[in-house]
């Protein structure tokens, strides 16, 4: 798919899942949720590319780890970050909150918040051509993020959030769990021939070393149990199976 004015965003895996998120023009680029540095100077430095922005969805470690020294090679970067953790995203000097609009890369990108995984998780929208969703640690393709912080109504009311946007958001987030996901359920739910087809596609690409995502909010639909959960009671039976499920 493209994107207009030939935007474009390349994943770069770090540490044992995680996924840095850079979305580029000819010119600048936003990172987000920038695990580590060292990967993301490389690339900025090796295509020629200012970093105009850095998004933080939440404040965990391989979050903002390679935040500080992003800042020390581009001092006039905008480090965008959720009102709610000045303290645990210090770096921060652009706050939103939930509603907010914001320029980037000539898009304007919405804040969604999206609590549960922490109590002050923020999601990142805004629509090039078609529909991109930056959402952390909330919802992985298959899975959910765990409830840490929140609460379980708060997170399933999050996935209801993100289950309005239009059906060909294009979802981004920062791990690299399908398989696993995609096993816990079968698991559950062993003659879905949706999930086993897309377990298939999944192994697939991971033998060719090839990410599984981002995902299409309307494929999500048919293999996220957790997007599927009728209501909290059935949400909360799901985590719990999920935190216990080896
Ligand atoms: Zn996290």
């Amino acid at each position: 798919m493209e994107f207009n004015k030939g935007q474009k965003i390349i994943g770069i895996r770090v540490l044992r899942d995680n996924v840095i998120w850079l979305w580029k023009n000819s010119n600048s680029a936003v990172v987000i949720d920038p695990a580590l540095s060292q990967p993301v100077v490389e690339y900025l430095k090796a295509n020629n590319l200012n970093l105009e922005a850095i998004l933080q969805t939440h404040h965990h470690s391989d979050h903002i780890g390679g935040t500080k020294e992003l800042i020390k090679e581009w001092p006039n970067v905008k480090v965008i970050a959720s009102v709610k953790e000045k303290d645990r995203i210090p770096f921060q000097n652009l706050s939103v909150r939930d509603g907010d609009k914001i320029r980037l890369l000539d898009n304007e990108v919405q804040i969604i918040e999206v609590m549960g995984h922490t109590k002050s998780h923020i999601a990142f929208y805004f629509n090039n051509n078609f529909p991109v969703l930056f959402i952390g640690d909330t919802l992985f393709s298959a899975g959910c993020g765990r409830v840490f912080e929140g609460t379980y109504k708060q997170m399933y009311n999050s996935l209801r959030k993100i289950k309005l946007l239009p059906k060909n958001t294009l979802i981004y987030c920062a791990h690299e769990y399908t398989k696993s996901n995609l096993l816990w359920a079968i698991d559950l739910e062993p003659e879905n021939q949706n999930i086993k087809n897309k377990l298939k596609e999944v192994e697939k690409k991971l033998s060719l070393n090839e990410l599984t995502i981002p995902f299409l909010l309307d494929e999500e639909m048919k293999i996220n149990l957790f997007l599927r959960a009728k209501n909290l009671k059935e949400f909360t039976f799901l985590r719990a199976n999920k935190d216990s499920w080896v």
